[in-house]
């Protein structure tokens, strides 16, 4: 505000984008109250793998911007104790010979490596492992030691933003369809496995499953599934015996695993992801199966576009 009045900024939506957006915020000095239907332990954020990777979500230049400024981030954040940060090397594989990815810029050590039996090629990098049970408690704790407020509300519209006074943040992710009468944002559904009683220390990717094998602390995530327009949240025990069997062709480690738990959860996927100012909301939602992956740079363009509301 000019004059230098804290500007009371009012975050709708505390996944892992809500809260990013509310932690980059608060260190930039505004006042952030986050509302939100759902607490941090019962989102769609809680249930990703989360291996970092563009998967799901458009367009191309910003996708690799956000992502790489995550990337640094989560580097960052994998040296601090408590996190569930972890920074793993793993391996993707293809059916054939694959280029590069268009995002391969946003990672330091892509490289072209030996594929497994069975596949024609493979690539080897190392990218940030996210716990999320665990991450996102800790991004509560970040922002709650930041003054950041939340609060369980489910609204039905946008908290009206006072020009010149209130800025409201629209992280409400699949929420958006009624927040933003937005439909262009719509659910893949995903479903993944946790099991538990093997060791693996690199994770692993086979996007035509889509097949992946995340280890997280204590846990393995293994997924998964890709449902567009699926709004069912009950896991299937069938799809669950599928999946299983998709990720032990390719780590037959698992063959050992148990199972302790399914989850499911509804990506929220649009055409492109939304991070505009409108007004005095900033929308900022329809990261796909890539919101863990985009967090931070989302959070910093969200603080950006903020500041220059007050500046006006
Ligand atoms: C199986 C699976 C695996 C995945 N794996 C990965 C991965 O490996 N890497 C990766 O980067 N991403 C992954 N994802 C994608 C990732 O989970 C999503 O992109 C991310 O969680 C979106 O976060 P969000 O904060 O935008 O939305 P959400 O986590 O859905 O949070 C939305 C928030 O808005 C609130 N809200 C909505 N409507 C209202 C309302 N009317 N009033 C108040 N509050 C409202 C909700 O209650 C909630 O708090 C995966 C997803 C699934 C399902």
């Amino acid at each position: 505000m000019p004059g230098g009045d804290v500007t009371r900024v009012v975050v709708v939506g505390a996944g892992v984008t809500g809260l990013s957006c509310a932690v980059r915020l608060a260190e930039a000095g505004h006042r952030v109250d986050v509302l939100a239907r759902d607490l941090p332990l019962e989102t769609t954020s809680v249930v990703a793998a989360a291996l970092w990777y563009p998967y799901k979500a458009l367009p191309q230049d910003r996708v690799t911007g956000w992502a790489a400024a995550a990337y640094a981030e989560f580097a960052q954040l994998a040296s601090q104790q408590g996190t569930g940060v972890r920074m793993m090397a793993g391996t993707e594989v293809f059916r054939v010979e694959t280029a590069d990815p268009w995002w391969a810029g946003a990672v330091p050590d892509l490289r072209h490596t030996a594929p497994p039996l069975g596949h024609g090629d493979a690539w080897a990098f190392t990218a940030p492992v996210i716990d999320m049970p665990v991450y996102l408690r800790w991004l509560r704790r970040r922002a709650t030691e930041l003054g950041v407020t939340l609060t369980r509300m489910s609204l039905p519209a946008l908290p009206r933003a006072d020009a010149g006074k209130d800025i409201v943040v629209n992280c409400a992710g699949l929420g958006a369809r009624l927040l933003a009468a937005d439909h262009d944002v719509r659910p893949v559904r995903g479903q993944v496995v946790l099991v538990a009683g093997v060791e693996l220390d690199r994770w692993w990717l086979d996007a035509a499953g889509p097949t992946y094998v995340v280890p997280r602390t204590d846990q393995i995530v293994v997924g998964g599934t890709d449902q567009p327009g699926d709004w069912s949240r009950t896991p299937s025990a069938e799809t669950a015996t599928e999946i299983l069997h998709r990720a032990t062709r390719l780590v037959p480690e698992l063959a050992e695993a148990k199972v302790v738990g399914t989850r499911v959860g509804l990506r929220p996927v649009r055409s492109r992801v939304r991070l505009e100012a409108d007004g005095s909301v900033v929308h900022c939602y329809g990261q796909g199966g890539a919101g863990v992956t985009l967090s931070w740079g989302c959070a910093d363009e969200v603080t950006a576009l903020v500041t220059q509301i007050t500046e006006r």
